[in-house]
């Protein structure tokens, strides 16, 4: 962090703000310009609050130079994390593909599900059982008969399940019933949950918000990892644009960008970033292209009739195709699907 002075100020004055900010378990450097004095802040900087050093009457500018996460950060870890179980690991040069409905609506229809997609290449289950609804009208999952499906689905095919958390009242069933917890775009910057995810031992799948810039995704994924939990994976699920043509406008550059940025490994959402079936195909092969390391696609045994997302829902057969199809992309871009 540089600390810029305002013009004019005198030595005392600079040694006061050296000793104010070296109070805070950092050493300062004031460099004596000829009009100006900049402070350089060496050391763990974390805990600083740019804007109260900004309110200093001495302070004219404060500038970051190194990013604020730091357990996120590709620099303190050049290697790719793994982050996953026996069997499927998130970050390695396969691309793992999360598929299943918005909403598990039954125990027969999930199952039936799980064993369709994991014929088609799927690593893991999806299902929501409580569910983040704009509407309170509309339909809010089955809740922890939900769960109780989607572990029936898991002991039938193996497949890990993944499902999202709303409430941390739920957090013993999701440790009990889930292998992998999904934290919602609505969730992202809920702070408590995720310090409670923090000292949890499960794999969380963090995705952006909708309005949130990269920086605090991997701030938010912060929260989780300084907890003790550092098995977090990124999901890029669609930002809100101007375009209203798409649900969201997927940012496919966020995939590069974080696994520049950060070693966790970073998923791509194509059926919420658009929010129509026929979409799913181009930016999920886009999403493959640029380098994410796994999928998370919406599928329904009857997409017209879901109770939740249905029109950016592929059905079985089209999630099949579409498995089939990603497998030269991946080839192109040395990976495996
Ligand atoms: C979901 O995965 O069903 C979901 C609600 O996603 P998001 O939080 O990205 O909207
Ligand atoms: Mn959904």
């Amino acid at each position: 962090m540089i600390v810029i002075l305002k013009q004019g100020i005198s030595k005392e004055k600079v040694q006061e703000v050296c000793s104010w900010l070296e109070s805070q378990n950092v050493k300062a450097n004031p460099i004596y310009g000829q009009d100006t004095v900049i402070i350089g802040l060496v050391g763990d900087t974390s805990s600083i609050d740019m804007s109260t050093v900004e309110m200093n009457e001495s302070v004219e500018r404060v500038m970051k130079v190194q990013e604020p996460y730091k357990k996120a950060n590709r620099k303190f870890h050049p290697d790719d994390s793994l982050i996953g179980g026996s069997g499927w690991q998130f970050g390695g040069n396969r691309i793992l593909v999360i598929a299943g409905p918005c909403s598990v609506e039954s125990e027969e229809q999930i199952v039936t599900l799980a064993e369709q997609v994991k014929e088609s290449g799927a690593t893991a289950l999806r299902g929501g059982a409580y569910k983040p609804r704009t509407s309170p009208y509309a339909f809010q999952g089955l809740r922890a008969e939900g769960l109780m499906y989607l572990k029936k689905a898991r002991d039938r095919t193996g497949l890990p399940v993944v499902s999202e958390i709303t409430n941390l009242m739920h957090l013993d069933l999701f440790n009990e019933y889930v292998d992998v917890i999904q934290v919602g775009a609505r969730n992202m910057q809920n702070f408590e949950l995720l310090k409670e995810l923090g000292r949890t031992g499960k794999v969380i799948l963090l995705k952006r918000g909708f309005a949130n810039t990269i920086e605090e995704l991997l701030m938010s994924s912060e929260y989780i990892m300084s907890g003790g939990n550092e098995k977090v994976i990124l999901c890029e699920r669609g930002i809100r644009t101007f375009e209203t043509s798409t649900r969201n406008t997927l940012d496919v550059s966020a995939i590069p960008m974080l696994k520049r940025l950060s070693h966790l490994p970073v998923i791509a959402d194509p059926s919420h970033a658009c929010g129509m079936a026929w979409m799913v195909e181009p930016l999920a092969k886009a999403a493959v292209a640029v380098g994410c390391d796994g999928l998370e696609i919406e599928v329904h045994n009857d997409p017209k009739h879901a109770l939740s997302d249905g029109p950016q829902s592929l059905t079985p057969e089209a999630f099949d195709a579409l498995m089939k199809k990603l497998k030269p992309v991946a080839a192109a871009v040395g990976r495996e699907i």
